[in-house]
């Protein structure tokens, strides 16, 4: 009996019923597995994330997330190995599989150390500074992020079943929300694989994922306010699902990352014999080539000088032609398989569509060698270049995406029509552009940087350590306007905060820094019995604050700082020029003396619990500081983040300078690291 894919539902596998649609293998058509979800309880399954899954999640930290992301990236590295041999079934060669595997999972990886790197470990993230909204500041605002209290539904698409489901679980998860994965069906098998390992570490908490195999029956019915639906695959899926009437009327978010037209301009620079137009043919190759071209980010237009599109259609030929097909599993196989039957015919139909308005210059046929495999049996497709003669007047090659090894080369005559090629495409989730000349990248990614999510300019001197065209970055948005979906994911911390709800919390300084955990000027100043400096991580409380004595700041101080640091610039050492200055009325005081003076009047010299001081942030000079003024400090401990098992914790503290009018000189946020109890009592 066939074996049939299950679904992880409320903590359990279970199967669909029926017998299920079968799936086979895009290298030898052999059955690997049938696919059902039918009989799913789909509103259990929202209720069960809902509650189950976000209550679990919204426990942590963010920090405590970011470890978990950690600790399943590890799990999931050790059992990489049957996700690869399972991955060659997709058509995928090794190189594929290491974009779809090994990038999924150092898509964990960097949202885990973002996540710990730059988010509170705490359960609200604020959204920049404090507003300040009253005269007197008693009554201010903090726009916030927390966790939306629903589900994210995550529909993806077949070409990438691992990275797919990873890239969006990821800040899904970081940002405290529970998740319910429905693979693309054609290639479910690897993603139910990769999640029952997932499953089985115990790593998530109860309800945090689950997997539905098949169609998503009535669960959009069941979608409410708090719910997010981040959807991958063609514009026509998305179009639909999008007026679904609860996603309408209980405004669901909804992400979209659809087809693409995605564009490589090739600069009037690089002629051939340059670095940048080998650089071109070898990346629009790639492109083409890897995944079997099955990516929604390959190059689908390449966009030439007219002068040399016959040198680029030729170069591309020859490349292409080195390009070997085969059984993926094959060492000596370049390309492997496009993911299903079905999939081929779809491409062969779009190519038949293409060349109503372009030539097939290069592939095109049905007959063609294949490496270790039956051609007939896997779903093999030759690499097929066309070229359209007048791609200004032609719609079909900005508006046909056929979803595998397929280009056009588009020729232009000058930078303008290079640029309104490029925007025909109606919106991209990557464009690229390959030219030495600084000046005509800057000209075309202002042209048509608005119909694009990412671009990447390439030239000589990057391109060894380049990233390529297509390739999807953690730290990047991936997403794109118009045709592309109009929606985005990832960015590092960007693509946490689509998962949460932006709140505007309006209240009194003392109101909001208990909300926020972070201290917000005017919140009460509290006096910590000792110098703060004494205290350990644990002890110190926000709010507690150090007013320090004051000290004058003389002339010699001035002078002295001037010929002791090598700064002698004419505002602090040439008093007549330093008078013609708009700002002073004569020599002023250096801002980094006023920042060392400050030190001086608020540290507490012994030794103790502070380690070090790694840095300042937001350094202002507010007014300028004249020899006889007198400066105070105000240091006020702000915010507070435990770096677990470190021994330390991360303390910013509010630095306030003033002058003897109380007027501010200075403001900045000092950061240091403070030794928790336990490292402290070990080292006294
Ligand atoms: P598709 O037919 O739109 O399918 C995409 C996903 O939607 C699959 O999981 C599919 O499930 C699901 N789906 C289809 N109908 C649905 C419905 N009525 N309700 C709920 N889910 C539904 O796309 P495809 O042809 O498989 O994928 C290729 C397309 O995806 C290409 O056009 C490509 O450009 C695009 N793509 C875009 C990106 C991107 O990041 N922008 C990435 C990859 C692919 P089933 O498989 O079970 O039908």
């Amino acid at each position: 009996m066939q074996t049939k894919l299950g679904n992880l539902v409320l903590d359990r596998w279970v199967d669909g019923d029926g017998d299920g649609k079968l799936l086979t293998s895009a290298v030898d058509g052999a059955p690997i597995a049938a696919i059902s979800s039918a009989g799913l309880d789909f509103g259990d399954i929202l209720h069960h994330a809902r509650s189950r899954g976000g209550d679990n999640l919204r426990r942590l930290t963010f920090h405590q997330r970011g470890e978990m992301l950690k600790a399943l990236a590890q799990y999931l590295m050790e059992h990489k190995k049957e996700f690869y041999e399972l991955s060659t079934a997709t058509g995928a060669t090794r190189s594929d599989s290491w974009v779809d595997i090994d990038g999924g999972i150092s898509t964990l990886f960097v949202f885990s150390s973002k996540g710990r790197r730059e988010m509170p470990n705490d359960h609200v993230y604020l959204d920049g500074p404090p507003e300040r909204i009253s005269k007197n500041g008693t009554f201010t605002a903090q726009h916030i992020f927390t966790p939306k209290l629903g589900a994210a539904v995550h529909i993806n698409a077949f070409n990438f079943p691992c990275w797919g489901m990873l890239e969006k679980l990821a800040p899904t998860l970081l940002a405290g929300v529970p998740a319910i994965v429905k693979p693309a069906s054609s290639t479910a098998y690897l993603t139910e694989l990769m999640v029952r390992r997932i499953n089985a570490s115990g790593i998530l908490p109860d309800g945090a994922l689950q997997l539905i195999c098949g169609g998503v029956g009535d669960l959009f019915e069941h979608l409410n306010c708090q719910d997010t639906i981040a959807f991958t695959g063609s514009k026509n899926t998305a179009e639909f699902l999008q007026q679904h009437p609860k996603v309408i009327s209980e405004s669901v978010a909804f992400t979209a990352e659809t087809d693409s037209l995605n564009s490589s301009i090739l600069g009037p620079d690089a002629v051939p014999g340059t670095p940048e137009f080998d650089l071109y043919i070898k990346e629009v190759t790639r492109e083409m080539t890897s995944k079997a071209g099955q990516k929604c980010t390959a190059i689908r237009r390449v966009i030439a000088p007219s002068a040399i599109a016959a040198d680029v259609v030729a170069a591309l030929s020859t490349a292409l032609g080195e390009i070997r097909i085969g059984n993926p599993a094959s060492r000596e196989v370049d390309m492997g398989a496009l993911a299903s039957q079905g999939q081929r015919d779809e491409v062969r139909d779009r190519v038949a569509e293409l060349s109503q308005q372009a030539d097939v210059v290069y592939g095109g046929s049905d007959s063609f060698d294949v490496v270790d495999a039956d051609a007939d049996k896997g779903a093999f497709f030759m690499p097929t270049l066309l070229h359209c003669e007048k791609p200004l007047t032609s719609s079909a090659v900005h508006s046909v995406e056929a979803f595998g090894p397929v280009s056009t080369v588009l020729p232009y005559d000058n930078i303008d029509e290079a640029i309104e090629l490029s925007r025909l495409g109606e919106g991209s989730l990557a464009g690229s552009i390959v030219t030495n000349d600084d000046a005509v990248a800057r000209e075309l990614v202002l042209g048509t940087a608005a119909y694009h999510g990412r671009m990447v300019v390439i030239n000589r001197h990057c391109a060894a350590e380049s990233t390529g065209h297509g390739s999807p970055l953690p730290h990047l948005i991936h997403g794109g306007p118009g045709r592309a979906g109009g929606g985005e994911e990832m960015g590092g911390i960007r693509g946490v905060l689509h998962y949460m709800q932006r709140t505007a919390v309006q209240g009194s300084p003392e109101t909001l820094t208990a909300i926020g955990h972070r201290w917000i000027r005017g919140a009460d100043e509290n006096d910590p019995g000792v110098h703060p400096f004494r205290k350990t991580f644990e002890q110190l409380n926000i709010g507690d604050t150090l007013t320090t004595d004051t000290r004058e700041v003389t002339l010699a101080d001035i002078q002295h700082f001037a010929e002791f640091t090598g700064d002698t610039f004419y505002a602090h050492t040439d008093e007549e020029a330093a008078a013609k200055n708009p700002f002073f009325d004569g020599r002023v005081a250096h801002g980094y003396l006023i920042v060392s003076f400050a030190a001086g009047l608020f540290v507490d010299p012994d030794f103790g619990p502070v380690l070090a001081n790694y840095g300042v942030d937001e350094l202002r000079f507010a007014q300028p500081v004249n020899y006889g003024d007198s400066l105070r400090v105000r240091l006020a401990c702000k915010q507070k983040t435990l770096r677990a098992g470190t021994g330390y914790g991360e303390v910013r503290w509010d630095a306030e300078v003033t002058n003897q009018d109380d007027d501010v000189v200075a403001q900045y946020d000092v950061l240091t690291m403070v030794a928790t109890d336990e490292q402290w009592a070990s080292v006294q």
